[in-house]
């Protein structure tokens, strides 16, 4: 007999979103030029706020005042520094639940996740981050590393309050000041940390908000008086913005897309190893740029693994974000729905197998059920580019040169999974795979004094651990 699990909503009494939010300039929020836009949640699509939108004269507002701000925030002794980013470490934590929630309406991802992943690891950020402040001397950076200036950061809206912590800490524990651009479809967080700047006594234009799309993250990237573009996002607009720094003398870290593989060798224990290819595809309902999409497994084994997978998947709770023991949320937009579907029909007119689990969908909201594909070739789309969703394909190996080789065929690099009991093979893989993060017998699995990034399409720069700080010190 199976038991039916009953609702458990987490509470959103414990937010309080306003009906319209500005932009964060210079400690204060003031209207934005642009024309203002509203962010909805994607399990529902009910309206949660209006954002302003930042126009050019609104970032230039911003960078002058983290112009301004950096004067004095530099000069500053890093045990000073250290003191504000310990203090908006523990607010985070003190406000935990209250993000936790926010976060999932806005994004869409199981209150579980953000609950649990994000936001310990939010604050764990600014823990980490802050203990450099003081010691940065001792980074093996040289004897006095200087910080670059202003920081203009670009974030998407997959991890929005874990990507804006990836970005802030390290940047202003080396003594930078931010002017810092959220998703256009997940601010609601980041404004929310403007009011934890406020709470901590953050001197004003040390941190500055602007919310907009694409034409304000140009802005920002573009601004004459910008030192460092930090950006995570698709490889597409990493280009654009590559090309606009390009011969400016601004410093630059990209992270961008990917299409991790999985790879699970004969001697893997299997129910481990399943649990890893759910995480690592299903996690954040795929919308993860490191995310294992492509699972490789040796012949020998498919039929028993993906036996034990399919019936995994089958136990996959899909619905109400807020729901405690919800597993997959909902996706985080129409457009992005859209592009998880065409991508997904490519893998079928393509002639690969497509199989769910029976998953009623909710009516309202954007939403896509746990998708599986066999017989994908690798000159497939599905095979070939991210899909950005809870899609996985499979593609099968025979020797352990086969699977680097194939693991390696793509223009990305970001993350790899290996599942074997030989560690002398994790090894010698680890070596091969041209990939930033090699997880072995884990996967998606996340630590700040653990450094983050790519090779070739995946972008450059490392983020968290020391090397995170190369990025925000002259040096
Ligand atoms: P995704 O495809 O995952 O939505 P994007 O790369 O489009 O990712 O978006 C990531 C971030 O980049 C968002 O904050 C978005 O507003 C911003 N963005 C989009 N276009 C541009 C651009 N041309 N210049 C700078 N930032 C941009």
């Amino acid at each position: 007999m199976r038991f039916e699990y009953a609702p458990a909503p987490e509470s959103r009494d414990v937010v309080d979103i306003k009906p319209s939010y500005g932009l964060f300039v210079n400690g204060e929020f003031t209207e934005g030029g642009g024309t203002p836009f509203k962010s909805v949640n994607p399990a529902d699509e009910t309206v949660l706020a209006e954002i302003a939108c930042a126009d050019e004269a609104d970032v230039d507002r911003a960078v002058q005042a983290a112009r301004k701000a950096f004067e004095t925030w530099s000069a500053l002794p890093g045990s000073e520094r250290a003191k504000y980013l310990f203090r908006i470490a523990r607010i985070v934590q003190e406000r935990a639940r209250e993000l936790a929630v926010l976060e999932s309406l806005d994004n869409g991802k199981p209150i579980r996740e953000s609950r649990d992943v994000d936001l310990p690891l939010v604050a764990a950020h600014f823990f980490y981050y802050a203990g450099w402040a003081d010691k940065l001397k001792h980074a093996g950076f040289g004897p006095d590393p200087r910080p670059l200036g202003v920081a203009g950061q670009i974030i998407p809206w997959n991890f929005p309050l874990l990507m804006l912590a990836w970005k802030i800490a390290p940047a202003l524990a080396c003594g930078n000041t931010v002017v810092l651009k959220p998703a256009e479809t997940t601010p609601l967080t980041a404004l929310a940390f403007a009011e934890i700047c406020v709470q901590a006594g953050l001197p004003a234009g040390v941190v500055n908000i602007v919310t907009g799309a694409g034409a304000t993250g140009a802005a920002v990237a573009g601004h004459a008086d910008v030192n460092k573009v930090a950006f995570t996002g698709s490889t597409e607009v990493g280009r654009l913005i590559a090309r606009s720094v390009a011969g400016t003398g601004k410093k630059l870290t990209l992270e961008l897309g990917g299409k991790a593989a999985n790879i699970v060798f004969e001697d893997a224990a299997i129910d481990q190893a399943v649990e890893g290819i759910v995480t690592g595809i299903f996690f954040n309902q795929g919308h993860v740029c490191c995310a294992g999409s492509r699972l490789l497994v040796q012949e020998s084994i498919q039929e028993e693994l993906l036996g034990a997978l399919k019936r995994r998947l089958a136990t996959l709770r899909l619905g109400d974000p807020l729901d405690k023991n919800t597993d997959i949320g909902a996706i985080n937009s129409a457009e992005q729905l859209a592009r998880i579907r065409t991508l997904a029909d490519a893998g079928e007119q393509e002639g690969a197998d497509r199989w769910s689990p029976s998953c009623p969908l909710p009516d309202k909201g954007f939403w896509f059920p746990p998708t599986l594909f066999t017989g994908v070739a690798q000159s497939h789309r599905i095979a070939r580019e991210e899909i950005f969703g809870p899609v996985l394909s499979v593609l099968t190996f025979r020797t352990p040169a086969e699977a680097v080789e194939k693991a390696n065929n793509t223009p990305y690099g970001l993350s790899a999974g290996v599942w074997t009991e030989k560690g002398s093979r994790i090894l010698w893989l680890a070596d091969k795979l041209r990939a930033g993060v090699v997880w072995a017998n884990t996967f998606n699995r996340f630590d700040p004094a653990s450094p983050f990034g790519g090779y070739k399409e995946s972008g450059y720069g490392r983020e968290g651990g020391r090397h995170g700080l190369e990025a925000y010190l002259d040096v």
